[in-house]
């Protein structure tokens, strides 16, 4: 429990253990997170529940979570599936439903499923608004949500390093996880 405690409470900022006095910062349980997708570059789609640490600060009450790199807040896709998914959908300009079955661990859709995606439109529209991956530049109103996806994988892919010579899809799955 104690490699992984913040030093300090990112509410209040006691800190966690001062100096002759009780541990600031208790553990508080554990919360499983999603990090759905691929785990590496070109792995197949699996589910992953990941068990995240709380603390709980004895100066104000907050509750503290400490999640892995890579995992996106409310969202079970780890933020590399989706930049991935982004990527071949507004880049690669790949039909939805063939993104869903390379990023998407679920094997069984019903009928309306197969042919879209609701995630991909989702997450496009999500970060249309800056809900998700706020690095990236905002669109003019009347962009598509393909052309939101596809600047949200270019912007993405910039942060991988030694990304050169990677495909789009590639660097922003990389990227994301930065
Ligand atoms: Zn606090």
């Amino acid at each position: 429990m104690d490699e992984v405690r913040p030093g300090r409470c990112p509410a209040c900022d006691a800190p966690s253990r001062p100096a002759g006095e009780p541990v600031g910062l208790h553990g508080h349980g554990l919360r499983e997170r999603h990090q759905w997708g691929p785990v590496e570059l070109g792995a197949a789609a699996v589910l992953i529940g990941i068990l995240a640490r709380r603390y709980q600060c004895q100066a104000c009450g907050a509750v503290v979570m400490v999640v892995p790199r890579g995992i996106v807040r409310r969202r079970l896709y780890s933020a590399s599936a989706i930049a991935l998914a982004l990527a071949l959908y507004g880049a690669a300009a790949l039909a939805p439903g063939e993104v869903r079955r390379r990023v998407s661990p679920l094997r069984i859709v019903g009928a309306t499923a197969a042919a879209g995606w609701a995630s991909l439109r989702r997450w496009s529209r999500a970060v249309r608004a800056g809900r998700l991956f706020p690095v990236v530049r905002a669109l003019p109103a009347e962009a598509t949500l393909r052309q939101v996806a596809a600047r949200a994988a270019t912007t993405l892919a910039a942060y991988a390093l030694g990304g050169r010579g990677l495909s789009i899809d590639s660097a922003a799955f990389l990227g994301a996880s930065m």
